[in-house]
């Protein structure tokens, strides 16, 4: 098996995508362009040991990779239309190479972004995926529009995605077979918030995913749009799970872990009766956790700085 029967065994499908009349196959894949909308697009590239356990089930990998990659869109507000893969492999495993493009296809049709494309190379194993989608023109959601009293908020909970981490690594013994499974879905498929992304579109003023840690990507948020915030840490959202794992480190993980792929988003008050609504629809629980206030830095209510820990490459 050579580099083109690969890809045309493991990554192409047949397009049954309205509005993508060319996926894989071609020198470039072709997308139609529909009016008054914009393209946003992101890559990401994750390696192992930095993003994933190089030894974890290949499916297990690409639905990570897939999924992380994906939350970049939600946290646009943006409408999944497909993605490109550069794949560098250091064998061709076909066993390995089975799983990897069944988890890719499986999320990939799950959220109605398939693969359009990508490049295949010999190398240490690296996986770049690049998404595309739509959002109605001149309404993505920005890091750069929060506003002075707008209230922020995070979806479902914050602190799982460390403290899956955290299980898988010290491989947790004592865990319960359902407890072990909870974590290594929160770690491996975390859920790309698209519905509710799309949903905050003319309700959020600003919208982040956490990757790094709510603290670390609200900061991020906070700078953008020359605002501070207040916290109050009772109001955090932190699963039963991640609280049964470690009382003490919860908050912790809660507020630097980051891996979350949950949304940290700011909504002015007179929109908050159509956020409940929304979220109503969509079924993604939301919680208010603090305000964006004037000048800079984040604070708990009781006014100690809460200063960012994210995981950072350099
Ligand atoms: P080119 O020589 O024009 O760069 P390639 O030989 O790299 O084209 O790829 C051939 C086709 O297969 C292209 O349509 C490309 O998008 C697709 N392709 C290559 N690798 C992958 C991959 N890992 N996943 C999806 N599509 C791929
Ligand atoms: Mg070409």
């Amino acid at each position: 098996m050579g580099e083109f029967d690969l890809i045309e065994k493991y990554f192409k499908r047949e397009s049954s995508y309205p509005g993508v009349p060319l996926a894989v196959g071609d020198d470039c894949a072709i997308v139609d362009m529909p009016e008054g909308k914009q393209l946003v697009f992101s890559i990401d590239t994750l390696l192992p040991e930095v993003h994933f356990f190089a030894d974890a089930e290949p499916r297990a990998i690409a639905t990570r990779a897939f999924c992380v990659c994906l939350s970049d869109l939600a946290a646009m507000g943006a409408s999944p239309v497909g993605f490109t893969m550069a794949l560098s492999l250091p064998e061709l495993n076909e066993c390995w190479l089975k799983g990897f493009s069944e988890g890719l296809h499986y999320f990939a049709e799950k959220y109605r972004c398939p693969l359009i494309g990508g490049d295949t190379v010999k190398g240490p194993l690296t996986i770049s995926i690049q998404v595309h989608g739509f959002v109605n023109k001149g309404q993505a959601l920005k890091r750069s529009s929060a506003k002075v009293g707008d209230a922020i908020f995070v979806s479902e909970f914050v602190g799982d995605g460390a403290a899956a981490l955290h299980a898988l690594k010290n491989k947790e013994p004592a865990l319960a077979l359902d407890d072990q499974n909870y974590f290594f879905c929160r770690y491996y498929a975390p859920v790309p918030q698209i519905s509710l992304g799309e949903s905050l579109v003319g309700v959020a003023n600003a919208a982040i995913d956490i990757s790094d840690g709510f603290v670390a990507d609200l900061r991020h948020i906070c700078r953008a749009s020359d605002v501070g915030a207040e916290i109050d840490l009772r109001s955090i959202p932190v699963s039963p799970k991640t609280i049964a794992l470690s009382r003490e480190r919860s908050l912790d993980w809660a507020l630097h872990g980051g891996d979350d792929y949950q949304l940290c988003f700011t909504v002015p008050d007179v929109h908050k009766n159509q956020l409940q609504e929304r979220v109503l629809e969509v079924g993604v629980s939301v919680t208010e956790v603090g305000r964006i206030v004037e000048g800079e830095g984040i604070r708990s209510c009781e006014g100690e700085e809460l200063c960012p820990r994210g995981y950072q490459h350099f």
